[in-house]
């Protein structure tokens, strides 16, 4: 008897993937997550974690997450709403309300899970959203799972977005205007004022996701809406604790019947359990973190003009960006993993990233600068990223 493998597609993907150039090999970190860090049995200089501010091995977080672990167990037991909601899970959810200037906030597992359980929470199959093209994967996953129609604006033209919200004036069903705060692949900021002021105008609900504002702008890291000051003007704002802030989770911040309405129906919230203590006791010292050590903010944009102006000196095209993330430019896929490749042998590490992540095109090497990086790392990273992108013809 012969069988065929119901699986064989898969194979013959990867190798698809393999011969053109785009197969995503995973780096092994070996190390800490640090700004010069081990992959692979290699030293290199990490320009590839969202560790904006060197919060994954600060000692308090550590101190913080170790202690809670001891005190309280390695893990929760059990999803929010039946067992696992613990003293420090709403200790983190006040800390974070109260520094974001909000009612009330909740806590996921994870940004995705925010986004993801936020959006087809709030939202039926009679509702329309309104949403930037190049809006995070998670957004888009949580707006089909809602059902809701979805109207997709060209990047950043609030323009384009306001018109839409005006053809669905006459329409039944609630309005949501959604946009990323900054952009994970091109580092742009979102024209929160303009959408805000849209959304107000039609009466549309205003969510926000500052996963990679988190930590990065506004007065200590408080996010977009803080950046724009657009205090008490914007619905939802969601956020990650995985990024800047350095561990893990996402939230969600807003009035306190929204936070209420989550905690009754958000699907991660309601049927995935809960962080474990040391997670929460670690975002709980790096909100102190973020509070008492302004400078890490500092340097982090003092090292992000830094890289941009040697990258941009030497040549490369970094597109739009206007944050600590600056993509490097190539256009096809397979070149932009080749790139990344060759700076890694020289002792780079910056992610190559291609089609469907990005549109078909418009490839690059996505770099992201810490606070923590030194200057002579800098400086090195810049020379390795000219002399390999001369070789391989990206600069002249
Ligand atoms: C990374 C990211 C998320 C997901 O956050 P996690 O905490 O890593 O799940 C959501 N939205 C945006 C824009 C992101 O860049």
């Amino acid at each position: 008897m012969t069988t065929t493998n119901p699986l064989a597609f898969l194979g013959e993907q990867l190798n698809a993937w393999r011969e053109a150039g785009t197969y995503q090999q995973l780096r092994i970190l070996e190390s800490e997550c640090a700004a010069e860090a081990s992959f692979d049995g290699k030293d290199v200089i990490n320009l590839a974690s969202n560790n904006y501010l060197g919060l994954t091995t600060h000692p308090k977080l550590i101190e913080a997450s170790v202690a809670a672990a001891r005190a309280y167990g390695a893990g929760s037991g059990a999803v929010r709403t039946i067992s696992g909601t613990m003293t420090l899970h709403m200790r983190l959810e006040e800390r974070i309300a109260r520094f974001k200037n909000v009612e009330a906030c909740v806590v996921f597992q994870s940004g995705f899970a925010a986004n993801a359980g936020t959006v087809s929470a709030i939202l039926t199959p009679e509702d329309h959203i309104v949403s930037d093209s190049l809006n995070h994967a998670s957004i888009i996953d949580g707006c089909r799972l809602s059902k809701a129609k979805i109207h997709v604006f060209q990047h950043k033209d609030h323009v384009a977005a306001e018109r839409i919200l005006g053809e669905l004036a006459g329409k039944s069903g609630r309005k949501l205007l959604i946009t990323d705060g900054v952009f994970s692949m091109d580092g742009d900021i979102a024209p929160l004022p303009e959408l805000v002021s849209a959304a107000e105008k039609h009466g549309a609900i205003m969510m926000v996701d500052d996963a990679h504002s988190s930590g990065v702008l506004g007065r200590n890291g408080r996010g977009t809406v803080d950046h724009f000051n657009l205090h008490g003007r914007v619905d939802i704002q969601v956020g990650t604790l995985s990024k800047a802030i350095g561990v893990l989770g996402g939230y969600v911040c807003g009035s306190r019947n929204l936070i209420e309405f989550l905690y009754q129906r958000a699907r991660p919230f309601l049927f995935s359990t809960s962080h474990p203590p040391a997670v929460a006791a670690a975002c709980l010292a790096a909100f102190d973190v973020l509070e008492k050590e302004p400078e890490r903010i500092e340097n982090l944009w003092k090292n992000t003009r830094y890289l941009k102006a040697g990258l941009m000196d030497a040549g490369f095209d970094t597109g739009m960006s206007e944050t600590p993330i600056t993509p490097v430019m190539v256009g096809e896929a397979a070149q932009a993993f080749a790139f990344s490749r060759a700076l890694f042998e020289d002792g780079v590490l910056a992610t190559g990233i291609g089609f469907p992540t990005v549109p078909e095109g418009k490839a690059r090497v996505r770099t992201i600068v810490a606070a923590t990086h030194t200057t002579p790392q800098l400086d090195r990273a810049i020379e390795v990223f000219a002399k390999v992108g001369k070789r391989l013809g990206i600069i002249k």
